[in-house]
């Protein structure tokens, strides 16, 4: 028996060998080079370079147009159905026909913008829906300065889907999901490419997320392969439309026909120390600083707890999984939870009703849009402003964190360089409570009114104000004024800290701090509702400094609940959270 084990463990890694050597390819060599760093940027230089952050802010503010989007979703809708399964040889109808006309696309804004963007599609080997051969089809905009290599990718899939995941004969526009994320990835072409960025910029439109995120693990996979380093992710997927359904997933939207124009939400993995929850506060960092000032409607940047709505999954998640910083901009209302099993299902996600709108009186003439052309263009901008200050950004710095009474100390240990450093401090949740600026010094003090527990991280800033990406964070227990922390915040060697954010709408991180290594056989949280009723129990590994979990209390079950750590079978604490939601 031991045997056929081992045999079969032989046959699975064989198997597996033989998946990562699956064909996946770019097709322009040239795209590969310039994403390999190997290039002079003197081949892509621009005549005119315009390169100033404010300018290129400003310029993309003003020249994102709703029109062109609602244009870019007119032409997608025209292909019919963009199954990955659907037809590759037809010009008219198809993915092969959607993909081919992207490609065209990007040609175009290259020949506008001195041939400075390379169109290619990356051609993997996978089964879908009875095809083998699928293409991402994405541009390379070339990065002015190779000294750092990494690029950054915005991204969006462009297949479709109705309720049958190959039914390629359905009508299936799929406009909200994800025409919008399409229409938004091919205008940061258009515009972007004007502009002159230290780093590459790629543009990638996926194929097969709806068959299991496939396009983006071929892509991820890809530049994996090839050593191709990544600052950061940026997926969009479902967001244009602003009218909540019938249904939506949770985290949810108010209800039928609630209409939401002026929130997007930043959905990222983990909680203390993740670089893409960082990521999320720098994009609403740049929103808030950049365009809020310059914006004619203002926009409410949420960032939201979990990596994606619950059970849901995108293209993010792919590069995440492969080590990249990733996350992901989507709607703040869905029409649907694409549930398309149930049989009471009538909302647009994963069906035929995914359409730009309604053509109420049969006049030929859309009387009203399910997708907000204005909304994705405000979404554009915020996505593409972020991506362009990432890409003309310092280096990231690193620091050491300590405290005197009623301070934190913080000093620059790495990247000293810069004049000016910026500090972002957060308590209660996972945005910042303050951001603050020091100049001149590598070491700044920030008061703070009580003790209880900060989490720090820094960013460097160049000489044109650009913040680089935030460092690691760190966590510190604060000393009060008078320098003596009482009985309840001096430090123990284990602690069982407030959850974030609290109160919570649906998920929330529970983290265990440990200040000395300790040896223990088993451990976990356990969540009980204030009858005494135990309602989710969490294995919990406590290794030195902080821990970890991530729990989902689910939708519409509000309330105050009592969470404990047990080590060994021995309470050791317990804390009160809360859900509104
Ligand atoms: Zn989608």
């Amino acid at each position: 028996m031991k045997r056929f084990i081992h045999l079969f463990i032989f046959i699975c890694l064989v198997a597996f060998q033989a998946e990562a050597q699956l064909y996946n390819n770019c097709t322009t060599p040239a795209a590969e080079q310039v994403m390999l760093g190997m290039y002079d940027p003197a081949s892509y230089a621009a005549t005119t370079v315009i390169n100033d952050p404010n300018t290129m802010c400003a310029g993309l503010n003003s020249r994102v147009s709703p029109d062109t989007l609602h244009a870019y979703l007119d032409i997608l809708k025209s292909f019919h159905n963009r199954n990955s399964g659907s037809d590759t040889s037809s010009t008219v109808r198809g993915f092969g026909a959607a993909r081919n006309w992207v490609f065209s696309r990007f040609q175009d804004i290259s020949t506008q913008n001195e041939n400075r963007l390379i169109p290619s599609f990356l051609e993997f080997d996978t089964g879908i829906c009875s095809i083998n051969r699928h293409k991402d089809v994405f541009a390379v905009l070339p990065g002015t300065d190779t000294t750092d290599k990494s690029v950054i990718i915005i991204e969006g899939h462009m297949d479709s889907r109705c309720t049958d995941l190959c039914d390629t004969a359905c009508v299936a526009q799929g406009m909200e999901d994800n025409g919008s994320g399409t229409a938004l990835v091919i205008e940061l072409a258009r515009v972007m490419s004007k502009y002159s960025y230290n780093h590459t910029i790629i543009f990638l439109l996926t194929t097969a997320e709806e068959q299991g995120l496939l396009g983006a693990q071929a892509f991820a996979s890809y530049v994996n392969r090839h050593g191709i380093k990544v600052k950061a992710v940026m997926n969009n997927d479902v967001i244009g439309g602003v009218i909540c359904g019938h249904t939506s997933s949770p985290p949810s939207c108010p209800g039928y026909e609630a209409i939401d124009s002026t929130q997007v939400r930043l959905f990222s993995n983990g909680g203390f120390n993740s670089f893409h929850k960082g990521l999320s506060r720098y994009i609403k960092l740049e929103y808030k600083e950049m365009l809020r000032p310059i914006v004619s409607v203002p926009m409410t940047v949420s960032i939201m707890t979990p990596e994606d709505r619950t059970g849901r999954g995108g293209d993010h998640i792919p590069f995440r999984a492969m080590g990249y910083t990733a996350m992901r901009f989507t709607s703040a209302n869905e029409a649907g939870n694409a549930d398309v099993s149930s049989g009471s299902y009538i909302d647009r996600q994963h069906t035929s009703s995914d359409s730009i709108g309604v053509d109420i009186n049969g006049d030929g003439v859309m009387d009203t849009f399910f997708v907000d052309f204005n909304y994705l263009a405000r979404n554009t901008v915020i996505n593409g402003n972020a991506a362009g200050m990432i890409g003309i950004s310092p280096q990231v710095p690193d620091f050491t964190l300590t405290t005197t009474p009623g301070n934190l100390v913080i000093t620059i240990t790495q990247h000293t360089e810069y004049l000016n450093y910026r500090v972002g401090v957060r308590s209660t949740t996972n945005d910042w409570d303050s951001v603050y600026t020091f100049t001149g010094s590598l070491t700044d003090n920030i008061q703070v009114d009580t003790g209880g527990k900060y989490i720090v991280s820094v960013a460097s800033v160049d000489d044109k104000g650009v913040e680089s990406l935030f460092s690691r964070e760190q966590m510190v227990t604060a000393l009060p004024t008078n320098g003596i922390a009482p009985l309840s915040q001096q430090p123990r060697n284990i602690e069982l800290l407030q959850n974030k954010p609290n109160p919570a709408d649906e998920v929330t991180n529970i983290s265990v701090l440990v200040n000395s290594a300790i040896s223990y056989k088993d451990a976990y949280i356990s969540i009980r509702d204030l009858a005494g009723k135990e309602v989710s129990r969490s294995k919990i590994e406590l290794n030195n400094g902080v821990n970890e979990i991530q729990y989902d209390h689910g939708y519409n079950m509000s309330g105050t609940f009592i969470y404990t750590l047990f080590i060994d079978g021995k309470a050791i604490e317990s804390r009160r959270m809360v859900f509104t939601n």
